[in-house]
């Protein structure tokens, strides 16, 4: 019998995962929380809203489109999309240890179908969120995660506003700022927190190594022309510092940072807008590897071997989990993944392109990395957590009185990152500043802010269901039954 593996996450990683599963002979569940299969970096409307030229838009369509066909094609995998993985836990049953807990139907739709899996092996490639450092003014309607801009405009087709600018740092704003352009915005500007130098530095140290990762200068030359094309001007050493309005966002406030992103006195410019969309890096989604027991590494990525397995046997993990390094990354760890969870030995291929963009992804934060100076662009009424209404003033006191108090006794003081989002978008800014505030470089409970037991809400009405199935079938045990018939006929 061959191996069954799930695949979680149906983005550029766990596309190639399955792929090579498939290709090793496995059975292979490829789960997804989307409508559609290509995560953040594929992410296109529904064929009946697509367009003939989606193409286009995106980097790599006919890897894409490859994919897609092999994964819905084959009679051994089966593709389940707006399918959540809500829990994972320990399961002496499950051939991998572990049970996966699933929810699919419509979001926020009431009657999910809730099931148990227990596969032979398990990848983990639930990719990234954006990270979005807090300034004042960004609770206001209208400014977005360079994220959420994104997928509006790749997704839906929707302008975020008329007049944008987009700000933060990374090469991420080059794709954010084409795809808001494309949906017909003006964009005034690109604000990259780095200075131009330690760009320079960051990307061109070694640089015959970036001959092996070619590709990405062709991608490079693509976003320039159409910043040429759309008139964008790009601004390094700049940031946004604020954001103004009543009712939504107005105006914001641009400054020029030193090279630690300490905004420079006097050199603050207001301009109008009606948009903002601002990411300063990402975060990985670690809550379901997380509660699979898997180690994660000091810089909060999940440690995995060669091979890329984790620490838990028959758990791996690829894309965005183990590090921020793109969607050639992702998909070289994806398809090595894919093949050592089906027990095959990896392409050497794809071993060779992971060696040469893990160099490049590295390159990433040596040049875009946050420098701590952006705490000098904060107020004591800034919001951190934009759910809970926690600002920085009340963070910082209830850290100083209670000097020594873990982060679950702080977060439950100040309910900073108790949220809707549980700390999704503000947990690694609240953990940083309390830090600061109680001057330790960790919490004495060891606590981090990507513990999610329950990985995505469900409704009560769904979790009972399963409670009621689990009783009916205990009480259909504990019942006598009847001699099996005999019919006379094999069954
Ligand atoms: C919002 C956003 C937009 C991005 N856009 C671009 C871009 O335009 N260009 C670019 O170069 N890079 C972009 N990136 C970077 C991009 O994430 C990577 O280059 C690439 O997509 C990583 O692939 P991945 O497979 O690791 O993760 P992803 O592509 O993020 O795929 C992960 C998948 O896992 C699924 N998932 C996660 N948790 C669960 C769960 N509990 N249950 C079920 N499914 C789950 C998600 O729905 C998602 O489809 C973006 C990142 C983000 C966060």
């Amino acid at each position: 019998m061959s191996r069954g593996i799930l695949v979680i996450g149906a983005g550029p990683a766990g596309l190639a995962a399955t792929e090579a599963a498939l290709d090793a002979g496995a059975r292979v569940t490829l789960v997804d929380g989307a409508d559609l299969t290509g995560g953040q970096y594929w992410r296109h409307p529904p064929a009946e809203r697509g367009d003939a030229r989606e193409a286009r838009g995106h980097h790599g369509w006919t890897r894409y489109l490859a994919l897609h066909e092999r994964v819905e094609g084959d009679p051994r995998c089966d593709v389940r999309l707006g399918a959540q993985v809500w829990a994972i836990e320990p399961d002496p049953v499950s051939p991998c240890g572990l049970a996966v807990h699933l929810a699919t139907g419509r979001v926020d739709a009431v009657g999910a179908r809730m099931e148990r899996l227990r596969p032979d092996a398990l990848v983990l490639a639930t990719g990234a969120h954006d990270r979005t450092l807090p300034f004042p003014g960004w609770q206001l309607p209208g400014v977005f995660t360079g994220g959420a801009a994104q997928a509006l405009a790749k997704g839906e087709r929707v302008r975020v506003g008329d007049r944008v600018v987009i700000a933060g740092a990374g090469p991420f704003l080059l794709p954010v700022a084409v795809s808001v352009a494309g949906t017909g915005a003006r964009v005034l500007a690109v604000a990259e927190a780095s200075a131009v130098g330690r760009i320079a530095r960051g990307w061109s140290a070694r640089p015959w190594r970036l001959l092996r990762t070619a590709s990405k200068a062709g991608e490079l030359l693509g976003y320039v022309g159409a910043f040429l094309r759309h008139r964008i001007p790009y601004r390094t050493g700049t940031v946004v510092i604020a954001a103004h309005g009543t009712d939504r966002v107005e105006a914001v406030t641009l400054a020029r940072l030193d090279a630690d992103w300490r905004p420079r006195p006097g050199t603050e410019r207001r301009i109008a807008v009606d948009a903002v969309c601002v990411t300063h890096d990402f975060t990985p989604r670690l809550e379901l590897a997380i509660a699979a027991g898997c180690t994660v590494d000091t810089r909060r990525f999940v440690v995995v071997d060669d091979r890329q397995e984790t620490t838990v046997p028959g758990v791996y993990a690829a894309g965005e989990i183990t590090g921020i390094g793109g969607v050639d990354l992702a998909l070289a760890e994806g398809a090595i993944a894919g093949a050592a969870a089906a027990g095959a030995e990896p392409d050497r291929a794809a071993v060779r392109r992971r060696a040469a963009f893990t160099g490049f992804a590295a390159r990433i934060p040596a040049a875009h990395g946050i420098r701590p100076g952006w705490r000098d662009w904060l107020d004591d009424d800034t919001l951190v957590c934009r759910c809970e209404e926690v600002g920085v003033g009340r963070l910082r006191a209830t850290a100083a009185e209670t000097d020594g108090a873990g982060l679950r006794s702080l977060k439950l003081t100040t309910r900073a990152g108790l949220g809707a989002c549980q700390g999704r978008v503000c947990g690694r800014t609240v953990e940083e500043l309390l830090l600061d505030a109680s001057g330790a470089d960790r919490f004495p409970d060891l606590a981090g802010t990507d513990r999610r037991p329950i990985a995505v809400p469900q409704r009560l009405g769904d979790l009972a269901a399963i409670v009621r199935e689990a009783d009916d079938r205990e009480q259909a045990d504990l019942e006598p039954h009847d001699p099996p018939e005999t019919s006379g006929k094999d069954t």
